[in-house]
């Protein structure tokens, strides 16, 4: 086994402190990573807090890894030591069903096994990037580009795909009004992408203080939703809402932007269920769908893409020490637009 070190929560109440523990050896189709920069997702605090589901405890959380190849296993392939390369948010599948031959693990039909608080095939926890090393079989490692900052390619691994996904998925482009509901780590690489893919992008957000910041990325048009009158102006209006907000909101308001046929799409994972009137789809024939993470065919098409067109998330780069106070602000909605951990601070 590989002795190894990182930040875990002991249980839902604890503050994450520095813990040791061990990784599996190396196997034939593994690759091992020295993780350099893993980012914060929201995702972490929901799991940690058991916001969805009982969680498995020691957690280490962390699923946009990023570091360098230091071992490959006898069979592996795909890299060699010193490559770079990131895990996101799965490090298995069941690899047979329809779902994952068509390259969509993540709606894997035998449960894929995320990169932390999941179990393996071999019954083991995962532990994730919120420390020094990961070992994974090299089909989910992805392959990253030298030409960008480490850093800031880190939230592509969760943050990017999560919002390429989609947004490639329902062809959104030119001709179509996209609302990024939510501005933060999620929301501000939808408006890049939505962007980037020809869209007329609006953020609609609680924060009038990211108004410049929204149009910095990108952005053409900035909704404060607080401000009735904002909120009157855009209504009907929007071809597609990407919702990434973390906590309850009104959902029947939010439809109400929508035009005729229009979508509106979940990714935005709050703990307590949608409370949504039959009225406010039916009146407009509109849709709501959701989507989860991506596939790794994918993620490494986002990140080539991102690479191509030199897309890359806005970070905050912190020491570990201060991952509580990182939470928090996230928990304000104070991030700008998503913290990414140092690792060489552990
Ligand atoms: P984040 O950085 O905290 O951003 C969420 C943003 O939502 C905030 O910055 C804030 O933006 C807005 N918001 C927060 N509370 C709100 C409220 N009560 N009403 C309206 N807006 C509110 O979080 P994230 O990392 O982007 O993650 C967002 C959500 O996506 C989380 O629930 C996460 O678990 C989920 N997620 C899902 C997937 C998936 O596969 N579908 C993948 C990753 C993450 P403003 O200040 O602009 O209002
Ligand atoms: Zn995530
Ligand atoms: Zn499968």
């Amino acid at each position: 086994m590989i002795a190894s070190k990182g930040y875990a929560a002991q249980g839902p109440t604890t503050n994450l402190a520095p813990w040791n523990f061990e990784r599996r050896e190396v196997g034939a189709h593994d690759v091992q990573i020295e993780i350099q920069f893993c980012g914060v997702c929201h995702s972490d605090l929901h799991q940690i807090k058991n916001d969805w589901f009982p969680g498995i405890f020691p957690m280490v959380p962390g699923h946009e890894i990023v570091g360098k190849i230091i071992k490959v296993g006898s069979e592996s392939k795909k890299f060699k030591i010193g490559d770079l390369a990131g895990v996101g948010c799965l490090v298995d599948s069941c690899r047979t069903c329809e779902n994952c031959q068509e390259g969509l693990e993540q709606y894997c039909l035998n449960h894929n096994v995320g990169t932390y608080n999941s179990k393996g095939k071999d019954g083991l926890p995962t532990y994730g990037g919120y420390s020094n090393n990961i070992v994974v079989h090299e089909d989910f490692a992805l392959r990253i580009s030298n030409k960008l900052s480490l850093a800031a390619v880190a939230p592509l691994l969760c943050a990017g795909i999560t919002t390429y996904s989609p947004l490639r998925y329902w062809k959104v482009g030119k001709g179509h009004k996209l609302a990024v509901l939510g501005l933060g780590g999620l929301g501000h690489m939808a408006v890049k992408f939505g962007v980037s893919f020809g869209a007329e992008v609006t953020v609609l957000s609680t924060s009038p203080s990211k108004e410049k910041e929204a149009k910095a990325l990108g952005a053409h048009k900035f909704v404060v939703t607080s401000d009735p009158a904002q909120i009157a102006a855009v209504k009907g209006s929007f071809d597609f809402i990407l919702d990434t907000v973390s906590a309850e909101h009104d959902m029947n308001m939010y439809l109400s932007l929508l035009r005729t046929n229009g979508t509106h799409i979940i990714v935005g994972a709050p703990s307590d269920p949608h409370s949504i009137s039959a009225f406010s789809l039916l009146g407009g024939r509109k849709s709501l769908a959701g989507s989860g993470i991506g596939g790794l065919p994918e993620t490494q098409e986002m990140l080539d893409y991102c690479a191509e067109h030199n897309i890359l998330s806005d970070i905050e780069i912190i020491d570990i020490k201060d991952i509580h106070k990182s939470y928090e602000r996230m928990l304000k909605g104070d991030v700008r637009y998503r913290f990414v951990i140092d690792i060489a601070t552990l």
